[in-house]
């Protein structure tokens, strides 16, 4: 019987009493999920690396600009732009980041992880780790497996739809899952990567989900982009050891309880925050006109 994942305190115990990785108990619990053996879990996972590389390299080469208007080449530009604010590296992380999640608002492939609207966060973190650290694609997907496993103990406990939790169970819980990946990546011991995603959660905690239009474009675009830094300022934090204090499991706890008292105009229903200022009425009028008259005669209401 494999690891079910419940949480993060079992999950360690678990692979110190089997003296196994981490990654390692991921495969074992795919394998048995799913009923397939380690190298098609891994093929699977190499896979949909590909996609999420490709989903950056379309988004800063295709031309991007959503449906509504409110998405319009952003990852581009800040990928163009001459002056740089902290490093070339910082520059690339965000539009990389902004690149993947503009391919979903254009209504492209990309993969879902742990959702589309957290779609450029892996991503963005992944493919910026890789070329800083010169790692493989198969040692990007150990980070991507355990990812996996943080994801898999924050839907246990808490959440990771913007439905349920708010923000910070997507966007969050995507950044929680790429912060403990790099930390994994780059040889960090259990408690490091259980740290990083412990300060991440601290950092993501209270984000409520108020999509402009009911549209999965803005904020959602741009949080992406903030997300995947707070993903390596975490990962950074973790691996000098510094103490996360409130412990992980207890930080997820804390996401499922502020989650459950968020009330719903915060939860993708589009009445509350951003999209309920005067300028995200005024273009959720705007889209709504917009949709009706693409709509063929038959298909509009009586
Ligand atoms: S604001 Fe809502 S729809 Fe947008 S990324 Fe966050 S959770 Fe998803």
């Amino acid at each position: 019987m494999c690891y079910l994942f419940e949480n993060f305190k079992g999950w360690k115990d678990y692979c110190l009493d089997k003296n196994i990785s981490l990654e390692e108990s991921v495969i074992e619990y795919e394998c048995e999920e799913k009923g397939a053996n380690k190298e098609e879990i891994l093929a699977g996972l190499l896979k949909a690396y590909s996609v999420m590389k490709d989903a950056v390299k379309t988004g800063l080469e295709k031309d991007m600009k959503s449906n509504s208007g409110m998405i319009d080449n952003g990852a581009k530009k800040v990928f163009n732009h001459p002056l740089t604010v902290l490093s070339p590296e910082f520059q690339k992380l965000i539009s990389r980041a902004l690149a993947a999640k503009e391919v979903n608002s254009c209504m492209g492939r990309v993969v879902a992880a742990p959702t589309a609207g957290a779609s450029g966060i892996l991503p963005g973190t992944m493919v910026t780790l890789q070329e800083i650290h010169s790692l493989s694609d198969e040692q990007i997907v150990k980070g991507l497996l355990v990812g996996a496993g943080i994801a898999l103990i924050i839907e246990q406990r808490a959440s990771l739809a913007g439905a349920v939790g708010g923000c910070q169970a997507e966007t969050g819980s995507a950044a929680a899952m790429a912060s403990g990946a790099i930390v994994y990546c780059l040889g960090g011991s259990i408690d490091q990567v259980f740290t990083a995603v412990a300060v991440t959660i601290q950092c993501m905690l209270g984000l409520v989900c108020d999509p402009v239009a009911g549209l999965v474009e803005v904020p959602c675009v741009v949080r992406n982009a903030s997300a995947a830094s707070i993903a390596f300022s975490s990962a950074q934090i973790a691996l000098a050891n510094v103490n996360a204090v409130i412990p992980v499991d207890e930080c997820v706890e804390a996401m499922g309880e502020i989650g459950a008292s968020m009330e719903s105009k915060y939860k993708e229903t589009a009445m509350g925050g951003l999209a309920a200022t005067l300028t995200g009425q005024e273009i959720s009028k705007r889209v709504l006109i917009q949709d009706i008259e693409i709509l063929p005669d038959e298909e509009l209401p009586e």
